[in-house]
């Protein structure tokens, strides 16, 4: 298992499958992009199925969730879908996508094996996406989400950041139309990840704020009918329910004491935290020639020596180098 130094255990994979995106959304990277990994630094797609397999079939892993970048841009994505699917036990499988093209791929990525989708959408207004993420593909999204239904990949959630002047009018909307098309939403408080370093504190719409904003027009419960246990989204009942909303406070209302996920990057480094400064790289050992057993080694070692928090809150506290979209969000 990969158990770190606190007794938390990591079983929740997210792997990037590419760092390239094709939106710029203010709070993640500058309009004009950023400089791409180079194609021979990315894992190749059976790079990836070795090191998926060696996390569920020695290492506990038992979800997997694909994301980027943008992972709809990874050709191989239903192949490595499918050989995920195939493994023994077989994990959970979700993605974290901005919709561009899922109209087209949601059957595919269904039939290879997808059980679930995570949609960014932060706006209800062609004209503020397009100023938000640099990009006039609002519509698109919108067919993304409405493909992903079709071909069962429920529950539809849909990711929602909020910024201050440019979309928080929009909470109330977002959750209203949610509701409406059977979606969970889900916001995000805004974290300081974006690569220009533009975040800051006064800027974030919190957690807080978000709920005092959805208060004036639904009744929200705290829902606990399901514990929360590792999940990072704090889940309301919404006008008694059973529709929920979620609020992910990972700034004011950190969840880092339950949490259970690694990462890997593109690049083949195993990251324990989207704010860690440290890195272990599967990739070198890999391509050096190392066994299943010595990758394995490396990848709980790596684990063993996960913080005991993210450290937003501390002085020394240090944006990390690589930019959310080069993670894996
Ligand atoms: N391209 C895919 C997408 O849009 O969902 C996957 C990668 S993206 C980095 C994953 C999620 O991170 C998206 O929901 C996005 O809104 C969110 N995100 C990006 N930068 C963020 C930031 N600085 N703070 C909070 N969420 C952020």
């Amino acid at each position: 298992m990969l158990r770190d130094s606190f007794g938390r255990v990591a079983t929740d994979l997210r792997v990037s499958l590419t760092d390239k995106c094709n939106l710029r959304c203010t709070y993640c990277m500058p309009p004009e992009g950023l400089d791409w990994l180079p194609n021979a630094q990315l894992l190749t797609a059976d790079e990836v199925v070795r090191l998926v397999s060696l996390g569920v079939e020695r290492l506990g892993i038992t979800e997997v969730r694909y994301t980027g970048g943008e992972p709809l841009l990874r050709r191989e994505l239903a192949d490595i879908v499918a050989r995920t699917a195939a493994l023994e036990p077989r994990p959970q499988i979700s993605l974290t996508t901005n919709g561009i093209g899922l109209a087209r791929l949601a059957g595919p990525l269904a039939d290879a094996g997808l059980d679930r989708v995570n949609v960014s959408l932060d706006t209800l207004d062609p004209a503020t996406f397009k100023r938000l993420a640099h990009r006039d593909r609002h519509a698109d999204v919108i067919a993304g989400l409405a493909a992903a239904d079709r071909a069962g990949l429920r529950p539809v959630k849909v990711n929602a950041v909020l910024m201050r002047g440019v979309n928080e009018h929009e909470a109330v909307p977002l959750l209203r139309w949610c509701l409406e098309q059977g979606y969970e939403l889900r916001f995000i408080e805004q974290m300081p990840l974006d690569a220009q370093h533009r975040w800051t504190r006064e800027s974030m719409v919190t957690a807080d704020e978000i709920l005092g904003l959805l208060s004036e027009a639904f009744d929200l419960t705290p829902d606990d009918l399901e514990e929360r246990g590792s999940a990072p989204a704090e889940r309301f009942l919404v006008d008694g329910g059973p529709a929920r909303v979620g609020v992910i406070g990972s700034v004011t209302r950190p969840f880092c004491g339950a949490c259970d996920r690694v990462r890997l990057t593109a690049d083949g480094q195993v990251r324990n935290c989207l704010f860690a400064t440290e890195e272990s790289d599967l990739k070198a050992a890999m391509r050096a020639g190392a066994t299943d057993d010595e990758l394995a080694e490396r990848w709980r070692a790596a684990v063993g020596r996960k913080r005991a928090g993210h450290g937003i809150d501390d002085p020394s506290f240090l944006q990390p180098a690589r930019p959310m979209s080069a993670i894996g969000g």
